[in-house]
């Protein structure tokens, strides 16, 4: 490619909306462009990678032996409505009505459709295992579009969903796209981990996400020093040991309550009466798809919503806004107690050996001390319901975490017969009997996964590509356009090396060579020919790598040689 033909919009400035080094990067880079919120067009460069990464994908779904498909953005309401999902999705599900009146969903997942084209077609045993994928835009109308291409709010995904006919074939299949993704990560130049994690609204038993490992990364995970055990926050067990009983031992003192004005955060209360953030339990007031619940915490720990959703077995939770908590426990937040609570009581397990605690005492100005399970109050259920901190050990083998952000980039579940049920997808057994097919899904944010790449792979000059994403693997760079020879010798070289089939950009731009060089760093080409007047006169040219910044004479004659190598290397 031409440098002087190509659609190549870079940027000097970074743009003032572009938080995250990658936002900036593809924005300066002339990657892409934004319509509006969450929603971006992709320009040449851009779209160039974005094939590159779906190329890995397909290569290594097929390995696998998944097979592609094409399903519809757009979605009758009736799947959703059979799924259950209809009315629980919430607001990130666009919804309309075509001219009928009928009511239709932009698909941000597949589940509801593919179950329905498998429930009419695959009814056999011997139809399966089957696994279909295909590689398509996602609508999701995100509360926080940002990021760029992070966090879009149509975003191209890989989908790929697996139906065995038992657990056991289930679990080969998602082994099966574990490995896979393995692949596809590693191939994308990217440091990563798969972690344990949560199954959200999607369902199912078991996941795995792919994490890209960076500062900016929107999830927390945890990680194991030593054994291989690693999870999202959302969902890292706490060591059940944790909770020492001993720092709880002596008699149980009368409950007393004490005046606490404008006295409302952990932080303000201990200060105001003296005591440990762990003689402090927190009443953090929830609603649920059922009934409203009360959550204990100890004072410095915090609750872990996705594990009060789950212990509840409900659909949905949020956090109770001021005016509920003010009708639930009759007290402005800040002031809420077990104590007197008429609404159910669950806790978390490190607040069972508590004794003479402090809590809210359910009155505006008041806290309570010295209260007393049992004597003062009772907790329906304990569990393991809070967030893992730095401090906590290892729930596999006992050693220290270290807490990391990361990048999901990509999401692998076991769903069991959760759709195939809700659905009635069935096939027949080798005895003749109707069973549920059981399913799997698997999730690769695409466009998500170039963000990461350079998220991870930049430096203050712009971008370095791992070299199997980089839309070209080398840029000629003719210093003095107007010298015949400086401009012979790109040519030539420029033929040899695309005509050998390496994927070459030359820059023929008539500019000065500041500009050619602070372009070429930004949009990251791994390998980098110089071609100037006075090297020439040697019959040399200069390469440079863009990873390590390292340069090289070497001979004009059989350059081509030497470059088709190195690409070689690069990329295997
Ligand atoms: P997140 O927690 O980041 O919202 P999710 O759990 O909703 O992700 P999944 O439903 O598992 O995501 O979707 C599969 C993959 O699609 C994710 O692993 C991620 O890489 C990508 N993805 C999800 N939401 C977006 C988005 N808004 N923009 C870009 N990619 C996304
Ligand atoms: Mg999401």
């Amino acid at each position: 490619m031409r440098y002087s033909r190509l659609f190549l919009p870079t940027l000097r400035q970074v743009p003032s909306d572009a938080e995250i080094v990658s936002h900036q990067l593809m924005m300066r880079a002339g990657m892409i462009r934004k319509l509006t919120s969450g929603i971006y067009i992709h320009l040449p460069l851009g779209l160039c990678i974005i094939k590159k990464v779906e190329t890995i994908i397909r290569e290594e779904m097929e390995k696998a032996g998944a097979q592609e498909i094409l399903m519809p953005a757009m979605q009758p309401a009736e799947l959703w409505q059979e799924s259950g999902r209809w009315d629980i999705y919430g607001k990130e599900l666009l919804r309309f009505k075509d001219r009928h009146g009928r009511p239709y969903c932009l698909g941000p997942t597949h589940e509801e459709v593919i179950t329905d084209l498998v429930r009419r077609e695959v009814r056999s045993y011997r139809d399966m295992p089957l696994i279909l994928y295909q590689i398509q835009n996602k609508f999701r109308d995100e509360i926080r579009p940002r990021f760029g291409l992070m966090r879009g709010r149509e975003f191209a995904m890989k989908d790929a969903y697996s139906f065995d006919v038992d657990e056991e074939a289930a679990a080969k299949s998602y082994e099966k796209m574990f490995d896979a993704y393995n692949r596809i990560f590693e191939r994308c130049g990217l440091k990563f981990r798969a972690v344990e994690a949560d199954t959200g609204t999607i369902g199912g038993s078991f996941s795995h996400e792919f994490m890209v490992v960076a500062e900016t990364g929107e999830d927390a995970i945890v990680t194991c020093t030593k054994c291989g055990y690693a999870a999202n926050l959302e969902k890292a067990e706490v060591h059940p040991g944790y909770a020492r009983k001993e720092e709880y031992d002596g008699p149980d003192a009368p409950m007393t309550k004490v005046s606490t004005p404008n006295v409302r955060t952990v932080e303000e209360v201990t200060q105001f009466l003296s005591v440990h953030p762990g003689q402090l339990v927190k009443t953090i007031i929830f609603e649920t798809s059922s009934e409203p619940v009360a959550v204990l915490v100890r004072g410095d720990h915090e609750v872990n919503a996705a594990k009060v959703k789950n212990i509840l077995g409900v659909d949905n939770i949020e956090l109770a806004d001021e005016d509920t908590v003010l009708k639930l426990t009759g007290a402005p937040a800040g002031f809420a107690g077990p104590v007197g609570l008429s609404i159910k009581i669950i806790a978390d397990r490190a607040v069972e050996p508590m004794k003479n605690m402090v809590a809210g005492a359910n009155e505006r100005d008041f806290h309570l001390v010295g209260t007393n399970r049992g004597r003062d109050f009772e907790v329906s259920e304990f569990a393991d319901l809070r967030l893992v901190t730095s401090s906590d050990r290892c729930p596999r083998c006992g050693m220290a975490m270290e807490l990391k952000r990361g990048i999901e980039v990509g999401h692998v579940f076991r769903l069991g017969d959760k759709y195939s049920k809700a659905l009635s997808s069935v096939y027949v057994d080798q005895d003749g009997n109707e069973r549920y097919t059981i399913m799997g899904c698997y999730g690769i944010g695409v466009w998500r996964t170039v963000a990461a790449a350079i998220e991870q792979n930049h430096d203050k000059d712009g971008i370095i590509f791992p070299p199997p994403l980089a839309p070209y693997q080398v840029e000629i760079l003719p210093l003095q356009i107007q010298e015949g020879d400086v401009i012979a010798a790109a040519e030539t070289l420029y033929d040899q090396l695309s005509t050998q089939g390496a994927e070459v950009l030359l820059d023929d731009r008539d500019e000065r060579a500041g500009v050619k060089f602070k372009d070429a760093d930004l949009i990251g080409i791994p390998i980098r020919v110089t071609i100037g007047k006075k090297s020439l006169k040697n019959g040399e040219v200069e390469v440079r790598l863009r990873s390590t910044g390292r340069t090289e004479m070497i001979q004009r004659e059989g350059a081509d040689r030497v470059i088709l190598d190195m690409i070689r290397k690069q990329l295997s």
